[in-house]
């Protein structure tokens, strides 16, 4: 039996910064992980620090985005890849009121940064787009390829002895141990980053705290749009390359088929509206959100036990929030540094 610092159960982008953060700091680590990623692979990879639809700035925006852009950055380097597919976002505007709310909040020092002055735009970039109330710019706005960085980090890993493929079915301390033990491993502390999948969660008080919330896409084909920023309207439109683009996302709950079905007829009422040019859809691609109540991550020790911890709850900000709250989750199991209220597991006991 080898035995372990940490065993990770789960590899999307909770399981994947906290193995990179782990073992930065020097400890052994094992991630075990089904290989039925359902959010992180599909993910829109778009990360920034503001809603623009209703010009909010994300919650811990200044804490969130620095930091997200000096870790990807690095791992970047460290993987050997180009994750960042394109910088910068066009807005196109919903209202004629549109406009003049972008001049209006460009006097506040936060969205004087991030939004672009109106004189900036650079009109052929939406030469096939309908934007009747014109639209505006922002380079402080990534879109990076989460499927690329956690096919090549699981490859790392593989190469390292330090990944396995297993689905661990457990109720229990015990059946936990016991189903990593059957893997040959041991470990002094276990980390669930299962997202939406988690269903241990002794202790809590209301039973389990992740409420699941789809997210669809659709991938279009659409020849000649030529478009190599992202644009948002009520939704995001990513260029995927070769006339290929991925729209979306919706936001249904996970139980509910004609919200389902009504989130996509909106997608498409959006881009028939949008587009001058015809387009086709080639691909629907879902994905499922561990979300909460108060729309808040989750980290820290399940009480019954202080050496299993979790790491969920990123809801529909996991690429952005992830590599800060990997650095506050090692923080808390290596030098018992506080976690902050808000994300802290102990609202829920
Ligand atoms: C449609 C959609 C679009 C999104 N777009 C964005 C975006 O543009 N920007 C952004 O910041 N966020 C976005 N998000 C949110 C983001 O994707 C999530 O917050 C994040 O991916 C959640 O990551 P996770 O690691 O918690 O869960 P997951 O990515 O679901 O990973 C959990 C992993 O645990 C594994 N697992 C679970 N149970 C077990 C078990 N018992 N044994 C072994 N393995 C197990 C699963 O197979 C899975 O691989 C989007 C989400 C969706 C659905």
């Amino acid at each position: 039996m080898k035995s372990l610092d940490f065993v990770i159960v789960g590899f999307g982008i909770a399981g994947a910064t906290i193995a990179r953060e782990l073992s930065q700091r020097g400890q052994s680590i094992l991630v075990i992980d089904s290989n039925r990623n359902k959010a992180t692979a599909i993910a829109g990879g778009t990360i920034h620090p503001a809603v623009l639809r209703y010009y909010n700035q994300v919650w811990r925006a200044d804490d969130f985005w620095p930091k997200a852009k000096i870790f990807y950055q690095n791992w970047e380097q460290e993987l050997e890849i180009s994750l960042v597919k394109t910088r910068g976002l066009i807005r196109v505007f919903d209202s004629k009121q549109e406009p003049e709310l972008w001049r209006q909040k460009r006097e506040e020092h936060f969205w004087n940064q991030y939004l672009n002055p109106l004189s900036d735009v650079k009109s052929e970039q939406l030469s096939h787009f309908n934007t009747p109330h014109g639209y505006g710019m922002s380079e402080d706005f990534w879109r990076f390829d989460p499927k690329l960085l956690l096919e090549t980090y699981r490859q790392r890993l593989i190469d390292q002895n330090q990944y396995k493929i297993a689905e661990l079915n457990f109720d229990s301390d015990q059946a936990l141990n016991k189903a990593i033990g059957s893997l040959g491993y041991k470990a002094e502390r276990v980390i669930l980053a299962q997202g939406f999948q988690q269903t241990y969660w002794p202790g809590i008080t209301h039973g389990n705290p992740i409420q699941a919330k789809k997210g669809q896409y659709l991938i279009i084909e659409c020849p000649g749009l030529n478009l190599t920023q992202v644009v948002k309207t009520k939704f995001f439109l990513i260029p995927l390359g070769q006339d290929y683009y991925q729209v979306g996302a919706t936001y249904p709950r996970l139980d509910q088929h004609d919200a389902i079905m009504d989130a996509q007829k909106k997608i498409r009422a959006d881009l028939d509206a949008l587009l001058k040019l015809p387009y086709s859809i080639v691909d629907c691609w879902d994905g499922v959100r561990p979300t909460t109540k108060d729309r808040r991550p989750i980290l820290g020790a399940l009480r019954s036990k202080k050496n299993i911890y979790v790491f969920n709850g990123l809801n529909s900000r996991g690429l952005l929030m992830a590599p800060l709250l990997a650095t506050w989750l090692a923080d808390l199991m290596l030098d018992e540094k506080e976690l902050p209220q808000e994300v802290s597991i102990n609202r829920f006991f």
